[in-house]
């Protein structure tokens, strides 16, 4: 429309050339699952700003909260003076996170953040600089934290040089196994490739924090098999390192419980968290074993903006809600119902390579042929395009930026879920004719 032209405009003159957007759609208001722009379109959002409103645009209770704590304070800064909000939201998660031990929560303002913070507290407890992470992971745009991410051509080309003692090892990706394997006997090729790489990459007594997404979430929505997760819980109680779980897109109740790691059973140290922990709010959470994160010296943790009380409260309404079995039996229901749909069209046309994922966060793969998997990023493309022009927001992923994610709020009704899969059907099927 002319209003969303008219700003793309004055997007393209006063913004950086590098932020990039999937769509182009010009915002007016958000509600629940639904998205208007500036022309008077009415939207379906399967993207949820990228996975920040498990619990739905603007919920009634977050806002209630937010007007509240608007009435009282903005800001008086978690480094100056004490108050509750933040004291309950840490209380909360301390008491959820899985461990049987006693735990202690830091807030910040990003996921990013929340990866740095996590990573730096490992180091200082452990006294040992080294860091272990994945190929095909993301973990933020900071210095640390991209020098964590993998995809170079998307995120790191031209940035570089990169922070010193990272080391990347293989991470399971049982779609694109070698032909040859089992699931079974791939995964046991992984875990003594990880055994291997702690001989050839770095020594385990110097690793400070191994760090991993559950599921993987940049990198394709790939969940990380649960022989393999032990693997690391194993390794990393051998040889004293920190185990990090990044729920920061995988958390929140989105894959049907409110970490995606509580799937293997297996208990990380420390998590990390943010997006839909906030609904739309900038704040993140690390939460790890008491004994770890008091170890920084007085001072040597926290940020002016950390813990701002307004997304505080925003938190606290939106984990008290994610967090009940309602919630979380509704991102299971949400999962069934794309996961169906997705395998039905997956039959029917060749250019779905593999349909994927746990719970709410599921993702579909097109490749130019089912056998060979070559990755088909312009028709991941092209299917978003149509897609948005008939009102459906909708994001890619994946190492090869082949897939389309699906990160529909929570909230949304089976009616606009089914009428948003109409319409990716429609422009599957637009884009293959
Ligand atoms: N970790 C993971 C797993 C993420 O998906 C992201 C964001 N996509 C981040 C960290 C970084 O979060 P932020 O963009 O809030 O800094």
């Amino acid at each position: 429309g002319p209003k969303s032209k008219e700003m793309l405009a004055r997007r393209a003159a006063a913004l950086p050339a590098g932020l990039g957007k999937s769509t182009e759609v010009v915002v007016e208001k958000a509600e629940g699952a639904l998205v208007w722009d500036v022309d008077g379109n009415q939207l379906i959002d399967f993207a949820g700003g990228i996975g920040m409103v498990n619990l739905g645009h603007r919920p009634q209770v977050v806002v209630d909260a937010i007007k509240d704590q608007m009435d009282k304070y903005l800001h008086t800064g978690a480094l100056v003076t004490t108050f509750e909000p933040y004291l309950e939201f840490a209380e909360l998660l301390n008491k959820i996170i899985p461990g049987d031990f006693p735990k202690k929560t830091l807030l910040a303002c990003s996921g990013s953040e929340a990866v740095e913070n996590a990573v730096q507290i490992a180091r200082y407890y452990t006294k040992r600089p080294a860091v272990i992470c994945f190929e095909g992971a993301y973990h933020g745009r900071t210095l640390l934290t991209l020098s964590l991410t993998s995809k170079y051509a998307l995120f790191k080309k031209g940035f570089g040089s990169y922070a010193q003692d990272i080391y990347r090892f293989h991470s399971p990706n049982v779609y694109r196994k070698p032909d040859n394997f089992t699931e079974e006997e791939y995964i046991d090729f992984c875990i003594e490739r990880f055994d291997q790489n702690l001989i050839s990459h770095v020594d385990p007594s110097s690793v400070a924090a191994i760090i991993i997404e559950p599921v993987q979430g940049e990198g394709g929505f790939i969940p990380v098999p649960k022989r393999f997760l032990e693997k690391i819980r194993k390794v990393c109680d051998e040889h004293g390192i920190v185990f990090i779980a990044d729920e920061v897109q995988a958390g929140a109740g989105r894959t049907g419980k409110f970490l995606s790691i509580e799937h293997s059973g297996v208990i990380p140290d420390m998590v990390t968290m943010a997006k839909s922990i906030g609904s739309g709010l900038p704040i993140s959470a690390v939460t790890g074993r008491a004994e770890m994160m008091d170890a920084p010296h007085l001072g040597g943790v926290g940020g002016t903006y950390s813990g701002s009380p307004i997304a505080v409260v925003a938190a606290l309404a939106t984990v008290k809600q994610i967090n009940t079995p309602e919630f979380l039996e509704k991102s299971v229901h949400v999962g069934d119902a794309i996961r169906t749909r997705l395998n039905t069209m997956a039959d029917k046309f060749s250019c779905i390579g593999d349909v994927r994922g746990i719970g709410a966060m599921l993702v579909v793969e097109f490749v130019k042929d089912k056998k060979t998997k070559e990755p088909d990023m312009d028709f991941a493309m092209a299917v978003i395009k149509k897609s948005v022009a008939n009102g459906l927001i909708l994001i890619r992923a994946g190492l090869y930026t082949n897939c389309i994610r699906f990160l529909p709020p929570i909230v949304i009704t089976d009616e606009q879920l089914h009428e948003g899969l109409d319409v990716i059907e429609n422009a599957i099927q637009e884009v293959l004719n």
